[in-house]
Formats: C-alpha cells, sequence, structure tokens
C-alpha cells in the first residue's frame, strides 16, 4: 500500500532515512507518523476432505483476472490467533468444517509485502462457496502441482514430507 499523504493528520509525505531504509514519513515532526509497510500476515490452508476420499480442495479467487487454483487465503480479524483466522476463512470460503490443524510453515510472499502462514487443514463437509470463491476444483494429493511462487511453495512442502512425487521431479 503507498500513501501519498498522511493518515493521522492529512499532511504531505516525505522520503525519510529511518533504520537503513527510505520510509514515508509526515512532513510534520510534530505528528511523528511513519508509514513502516511492514509485512501483512495471511493465513492459508491445504484442505484435505477427508470424507471425499483425502482429495485437496484448491480455489479460484473471484478477484483474479485469470482462472487459476490455489489454496484458500485470508487476513486475520483483530485479536484472532492465526489457527482461529484459517478456522473461520475455511468456513466462510467454502463452509467446510475443520478437524484439525498443522503448520505447514511460513512463506514470506515479498511482491505482496505479506506473510503467508500455511496450515495443512483436515476437513469435513459441504462444499458452500462463499462470495470471494469463483469456483474450486478436487484434487488427489499425488496430482498436485505446486506453483512456484506464493502459497505454491507451501503445496511443495507438504508433498515432499508425505513423499509424494513433486511433477517436475518425474
Ligand atoms: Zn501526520
Amino acid at each position: 500500500m503507498t500513501y501519498v499523504f498522511c493518515p493521522q493528520c492529512g499532511s504531505r509525505l516525505i522520503d525519510l532515512e529511518l533504520g537503513g531504509q527510505t520510509r514515508a514519513a509526515c512532513a510534520d515532526t510534530a505528528c511523528g507518523f511513519v508509514h513502516w509497510n511492514n509485512p501483512v500476515p495471511v493465513v492459508a490452508a491445504l484442505i484435505e476432505c477427508t470424507d471425499r476420499d483425502g482429495q485437496i480442495l484448491l480455489a479460484c479467487n473471484a478477484g483474479w483476472k485469470r482462472r487459476f487454483f490455489a489454496l484458500i487465503t485470508g487476513f486475520l480479524e483483530r485479536v484472532e490467533s492465526p489457527e482461529e483466522g484459517i478456522r473461520r476463512e475455511i468456513r466462510e470460503e467454502v463452509g467446510l468444517s475443520t478437524d484439525s490443524l498443522e503448520l505447514i510453515g511460513l512463506y514470506p510472499f515479498e511482491r505482496m509485502n505479506q506473510i503467508i502462514i500455511a496450515y495443512h487443514a483436515r476437513c469435513h463437509g459441504d462444499i458452500v462457496l462463499g462470495a470471494e470463491i469463483a469456483e474450486y476444483t478436487l484434487v488427489p494429493p499425488a496430482s498436485l502441482k505446486p506453483w512456484a511462487a506464493g502459497t505454491g511453495l507451501a503445496v511443495r512442502d507438504w508433498m515432499l514430507r508425505r513423499g509424494l512425487p513433486l511433477p517436475d521431479s518425474g
């Protein structure tokens, strides 16, 4: 996100050297606002549908320009743990109940200034898509094809941990 004006007092922002980096800061030193631009945590879920032969649910976001299936993701609400957040996102976006969560790993997503907290979620229930999801697909774990950025790195790690062969390794 970029600001032109200070969100605290409305003054113009200027470039300021702080902590070894150039930051957008308020021109009014009495205000003192600094746009630190820290990465935003995003929770993600590799959803295993235990009542659908353990297939993995991938979803295409309604806001995406191209048809691409990836993990369910979402932002955390205030005073919500990552585990609570991903359970809520799974319920809201695909209608499933989460029986267990296991952390896959943490993945910096620099292009979006995010840090992805990725879980393996074992879920069950009827799939009901929320407004954010355009369509979904179910893929057997061994047929997953990890993509090279964002949540795809979590898919790759999860497959390796399970001893599943990666498509590019033959
Ligand atoms: Zn200001």
